[in-house]
């Protein structure tokens, strides 16, 4: 293999930079060419494809979002859109792929690798959703940017005595809400993985007004559903002020701690590796704190699962 390709898709999230310098630097070292493809496969079927040297990664490992851009592209869902991209990875020499995204960008990687061409899944999003990893790039970022709201929050919410309502992203996941709320006390933390009664949420707060608790944090993974509504239910319920925030797209934005820097430069670096062994359609991530791989296929197949230790200790301390 001589030229590899790395493009960036579906949501953005912290520490994708570092990621992509990883890969290019990696790529040099070894002697191979990259090739950087801007807005993921839309700019791949489109042939917005450049070529990267040491300095095109200069300067970008504490920068948020993207250099390389990120798209959602419906196109690349067809037969006809894979083949419109291979055949631009085809004109430019290109090789093997890396891809940095989500579960959607692994779908695209998983499809790549079966029309015959190598691909490699680097698991980038805030929503710490992808199944074969511990943790996804940007989540630890993402994590800190909620505590660090919430932390405001709870300032607040002391001086005012009043409930407070938190929505946080995570898809479909409530990795986010879970170690966020773990992380600032919150009162209650509502995820998809585990379902919620609203009267015993309602009878917590009433125990905590009696013991002279005059105010609670509640945290809504945005899976469960809108932080508005269930702010009004609660009020309905107590007759306790309540107020909602949703923290929406900070989440996703912000210079990268330095864990997911630290991640995204292994990942990155681990995905170069495996091309350069001749592996395809796997994903890299971290278990245990070891460098794996995996089928994407495999880790598409099976569902990221909460840390139910974590879900139990977090109400053990919230009583
Ligand atoms: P994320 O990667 O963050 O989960 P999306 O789910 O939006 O984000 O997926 C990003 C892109 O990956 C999509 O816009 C599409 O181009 C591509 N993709 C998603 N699902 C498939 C699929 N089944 N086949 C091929 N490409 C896909």
């Amino acid at each position: 293999m001589k030229r590899i390709g790395v493009l960036t898709s579906g949501g953005d999230s912290p520490g994708m930079n570092a990621a992509i310098r990883a890969v290019v630097r990696k790529a040099i070292f070894h002697g191979l060419e990259v090739y950087g493809i801007d807005q993921g496969y839309a700019g791949l079927i489109n042939g917005q494809i450049k070529k990267m040297e040491l300095g095109s990664v200069g300067d970008i490992i504490h920068r948020g979002g993207t250099v390389l851009y990120t798209a959602r592209c419906e196109e690349f869902k067809t037969l006809e859109g894979q083949k419109k991209g291979i055949e631009q990875l085809n004109k430019f020499g290109i090789e093997g792929l890396v891809v940095i995204g989500g579960d959607g960008s692994f779908q695209g990687a998983q499809k790549l690798t079966e029309h015959g061409f190598p691909t490699i899944g680097v698991p980038g999003t805030i929503d710490n959703d992808i199944a074969g990893t511990d943790y996804t790039i940007g989540f630890d970022t993402a994590l800190n940017t909620v505590i660090d709201a919430i932390d405001k929050i709870r300032d607040t919410a002391t001086s005012h005595e009043r409930t407070y309502v938190v929505e946080v992203m995570g898809r479909d996941a409530g990795d986010l809400a879970l170690w966020s709320g773990l992380a600032d006390g919150a009162e209650t933390i509502l995820i998809p993985e585990v379902t919620y009664n609203m009267n015993d949420i309602v009878d917590r707060l009433k125990r905590g007004a009696e013991r002279g608790k005059k105010h609670s944090i509640i945290i809504v993974a945005e899976g469960v559903g809108s932080g508005v509504d269930i702010g009004k239910e609660i009020h309905k319920k107590t007759g306790f002020e309540t107020r909602v925030t949703v923290l929406g797209h900070i989440q996703r934005g912000g210079s990268p701690t330095a864990s997911d820097r630290v991640l995204a430069s292994r990942l990155g670096a681990e995905a170069i590796e495996l091309l350069l062994d001749g592996q395809a359609g796997k994903m890299v991530g971290v278990e245990s704190n070891k460098i794996v791989s995996h089928s994407i296929e495999d880790a598409l197949s099976r569902k990221h699962e909460i840390d139910q230790e974590m879900y139990r200790l977090s109400q053990e301390l919230s009583i």
